[in-house]
Protein backbone atom coordinates (compact mmCIF):
# COMPACT_ATOMS: atom_id res chain seq x y z
CA UNK A 1 0.00 0.00 0.00
CA UNK A 2 2.90 2.55 1.19
CA UNK A 3 5.19 1.34 -1.48
CA UNK A 4 2.22 1.66 -4.06
CA UNK A 5 1.80 5.77 -2.84
CA UNK A 6 5.55 5.65 -3.39
CA UNK A 7 5.51 4.07 -6.67
CA UNK A 8 2.37 6.41 -8.25
CA UNK A 9 4.08 10.00 -6.16
CA UNK A 10 7.26 8.73 -8.41
CA UNK A 11 5.39 8.71 -11.61
CA UNK A 12 3.43 11.62 -10.73
CA UNK A 13 7.23 13.92 -10.53
CA UNK A 14 7.94 15.25 -14.00
CA UNK A 15 11.40 15.99 -15.10
CA UNK A 16 12.26 19.16 -16.89
CA UNK A 17 15.73 18.77 -18.10
CA UNK A 18 17.68 22.35 -18.58
CA UNK A 19 15.73 24.68 -15.81
CA UNK A 20 15.87 26.90 -14.73
CA UNK A 21 19.22 26.93 -16.29
CA UNK A 22 21.56 24.74 -18.14
CA UNK A 23 22.31 21.01 -16.74
CA UNK A 24 19.71 20.97 -13.90
CA UNK A 25 17.01 18.59 -14.75
CA UNK A 26 14.05 20.40 -12.42
CA UNK A 27 11.63 17.40 -10.66
CA UNK A 28 8.61 19.45 -11.04
CA UNK A 29 5.90 18.50 -8.74
CA UNK A 30 2.67 20.35 -10.28
CA UNK A 31 1.64 16.80 -11.78
CA UNK A 32 1.07 15.82 -8.44
CA UNK A 33 -0.92 19.31 -7.28
CA UNK A 34 -3.01 19.06 -9.96
CA UNK A 35 -4.45 15.39 -9.16
CA UNK A 36 -6.33 15.23 -6.42
CA UNK A 37 -5.52 11.80 -5.12
CA UNK A 38 -1.78 11.96 -5.68
CA UNK A 39 -1.96 15.79 -4.04
CA UNK A 40 -3.71 13.62 -1.24
CA UNK A 41 -1.31 11.11 -0.86
CA UNK A 42 1.84 13.48 -1.12
CA UNK A 43 -0.16 15.05 1.73
CA UNK A 44 -0.48 11.73 3.76
CA UNK A 45 2.81 10.34 3.41
CA UNK A 46 4.15 13.52 5.20
CA UNK A 47 1.45 13.09 7.88
CA UNK A 48 2.02 8.96 8.74
CA UNK A 49 5.97 10.47 9.47
CA UNK A 50 4.81 13.39 11.72
CA UNK A 51 2.18 11.49 13.72
CA UNK A 52 3.65 10.23 16.80
CA UNK A 53 6.21 13.36 16.70
CA UNK A 54 5.61 15.69 19.35
CA UNK A 55 5.04 18.51 17.22
CA UNK A 56 4.55 22.03 17.96
CA UNK A 57 5.09 24.02 14.50
CA UNK A 58 5.67 22.91 10.87
CA UNK A 59 8.21 25.11 9.34
CA UNK A 60 8.04 25.42 5.42
CA UNK A 61 10.90 26.72 3.12
CA UNK A 62 9.07 29.52 0.39
CA UNK A 63 7.72 28.58 -1.63
CA UNK A 64 6.71 25.02 -2.57
CA UNK A 65 7.70 23.91 1.26
CA UNK A 66 4.45 26.30 1.98
CA UNK A 67 2.29 23.49 -0.33
CA UNK A 68 3.21 20.41 1.50
CA UNK A 69 3.71 22.11 5.17
CA UNK A 70 1.05 24.04 5.16
CA UNK A 71 -1.73 21.31 4.67
CA UNK A 72 0.65 19.03 7.27
CA UNK A 73 0.52 21.61 9.44
CA UNK A 74 -3.62 22.00 9.22
CA UNK A 75 -3.91 18.04 9.36
CA UNK A 76 -1.55 17.93 12.53
CA UNK A 77 -3.55 20.94 14.16
CA UNK A 78 -0.43 22.85 15.06
CA UNK A 79 1.17 26.27 13.88
CA UNK A 80 3.23 27.05 10.38
CA UNK A 81 6.13 29.20 9.74
CA UNK A 82 7.03 30.19 6.62
CA UNK A 83 10.97 30.46 5.82
CA UNK A 84 10.92 33.54 3.22
CA UNK A 85 13.37 34.79 0.33
CA UNK A 86 14.87 37.96 1.48
CA UNK A 87 12.60 41.17 1.31
CA UNK A 88 9.47 39.12 1.95
CA UNK A 89 8.19 39.09 5.38
CA UNK A 90 7.19 42.23 7.24
CA UNK A 91 8.25 42.25 10.53
CA UNK A 92 11.57 42.20 12.29
CA UNK A 93 13.18 38.73 11.03
CA UNK A 94 16.16 36.27 11.63
CA UNK A 95 18.43 35.83 8.36
CA UNK A 96 19.98 33.65 6.76
CA UNK A 97 22.59 32.64 3.51
CA UNK A 98 22.32 29.95 1.86
CA UNK A 99 23.51 28.15 -1.61
CA UNK A 100 21.29 26.70 -4.32
CA UNK A 101 22.04 23.97 -7.08
CA UNK A 102 21.72 26.61 -9.31
CA UNK A 103 22.47 29.83 -7.64
CA UNK A 104 22.69 31.92 -3.94
CA UNK A 105 20.33 33.93 -1.79
CA UNK A 106 18.99 34.83 1.41
CA UNK A 107 16.00 34.04 3.78
CA UNK A 108 14.13 35.65 6.24
CA UNK A 109 11.77 33.98 9.18
CA UNK A 110 9.82 36.70 11.65
CA UNK A 111 11.73 36.71 14.79
CA UNK A 112 8.85 35.81 17.23
CA UNK A 113 7.24 32.62 14.98
CA UNK A 114 8.85 30.21 17.16
CA UNK A 115 9.28 30.14 20.81
CA UNK A 116 12.14 28.52 22.21
CA UNK A 117 12.19 25.39 23.38
CA UNK A 118 9.33 24.61 20.69
CA UNK A 119 9.19 21.24 18.97
CA UNK A 120 9.91 21.65 15.18
CA UNK A 121 9.80 19.52 11.97
CA UNK A 122 11.18 21.18 8.55
CA UNK A 123 9.35 20.50 5.55
CA UNK A 124 9.96 21.10 1.80
CA UNK A 125 9.77 19.58 -1.52
CA UNK A 126 12.89 18.57 -2.36
CA UNK A 127 16.68 17.94 -0.55
CA UNK A 128 19.66 19.00 -3.48
CA UNK A 129 22.69 20.36 -1.66
CA UNK A 130 20.68 20.73 1.36
CA UNK A 131 21.83 24.88 1.39
CA UNK A 132 18.06 25.76 1.60
CA UNK A 133 17.06 23.34 4.43
CA UNK A 134 20.55 23.71 6.33
CA UNK A 135 19.84 28.03 6.31
CA UNK A 136 16.30 27.14 7.87
CA UNK A 137 17.55 24.49 10.23
CA UNK A 138 20.31 27.92 11.21
CA UNK A 139 17.09 29.93 11.53
CA UNK A 140 15.42 27.71 13.56
CA UNK A 141 18.07 27.02 15.73
CA UNK A 142 18.19 30.85 16.41
CA UNK A 143 15.45 31.70 17.64
CA UNK A 144 15.82 28.35 19.79
CA UNK A 145 13.53 26.22 18.60
CA UNK A 146 14.05 22.16 19.08
CA UNK A 147 13.98 21.09 15.00
CA UNK A 148 13.20 16.95 15.96
CA UNK A 149 13.86 16.47 11.97
CA UNK A 150 13.73 18.25 8.32
CA UNK A 151 11.53 16.16 5.74
CA UNK A 152 11.27 15.98 1.59
CA UNK A 153 9.17 14.29 -0.64
CA UNK A 154 12.39 14.19 -2.77
CA UNK A 155 15.79 13.50 -2.06
CA UNK A 156 18.32 14.24 -4.66
CA UNK A 157 20.74 11.44 -3.30
CA UNK A 158 23.56 12.02 -5.43
CA UNK A 159 24.48 15.56 -4.05
CA UNK A 160 24.60 14.13 -0.45
CA UNK A 161 22.16 17.33 1.08
CA UNK A 162 21.63 15.35 3.89
CA UNK A 163 25.18 15.63 5.12
CA UNK A 164 24.84 19.04 5.04
CA UNK A 165 22.02 18.82 7.23
CA UNK A 166 23.48 16.92 10.35
CA UNK A 167 23.31 16.51 12.99
CA UNK A 168 19.25 16.87 11.99
CA UNK A 169 17.54 13.81 11.31
CA UNK A 170 16.14 13.69 7.56
CA UNK A 171 13.41 11.90 6.35
CA UNK A 172 12.41 11.62 2.41
CA UNK A 173 9.79 9.59 0.80
CA UNK A 174 10.83 9.65 -3.48
CA UNK A 175 14.63 9.30 -3.95
CA UNK A 176 16.59 9.91 -7.04
P1 LIG B 1 19.36 22.85 -2.07
O1 LIG B 1 19.55 24.07 -1.23
O2 LIG B 1 20.46 22.66 -3.08
O3 LIG B 1 19.11 21.62 -1.23
O4 LIG B 1 18.06 23.08 -2.97
C1 LIG B 1 16.80 22.85 -2.46
C2 LIG B 1 15.81 23.90 -2.86
O5 LIG B 1 15.93 24.27 -4.22
C3 LIG B 1 14.41 23.39 -2.66
O6 LIG B 1 13.61 24.45 -2.15
C4 LIG B 1 13.97 22.98 -4.04
O7 LIG B 1 12.64 23.34 -4.26
C5 LIG B 1 14.90 23.71 -5.01
N1 LIG B 1 15.56 22.81 -5.95
C6 LIG B 1 16.90 22.54 -6.00
N2 LIG B 1 17.20 21.71 -6.99
C7 LIG B 1 16.04 21.39 -7.58
C8 LIG B 1 15.66 20.52 -8.65
N3 LIG B 1 16.59 19.82 -9.35
N4 LIG B 1 14.36 20.44 -8.99
C9 LIG B 1 13.42 21.14 -8.30
N5 LIG B 1 13.70 21.98 -7.29
C10 LIG B 1 14.99 22.10 -6.92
Amino acid sequence: MIADTIERLRAGVRDVPNFPKHGIIFKDITPILVDAQLFRDSIDIFLARCRGLPIDKIVGIDARGFLFGAAVAYALGVGFVPIRKKGKLPFKTESASYSLEYGDAAMEMHVDSIAPGEKIVLIDDLLATGGTSSAAAALINKVGGDLLEAQFLIELEFLHGREKLAPTPVVSFLKW
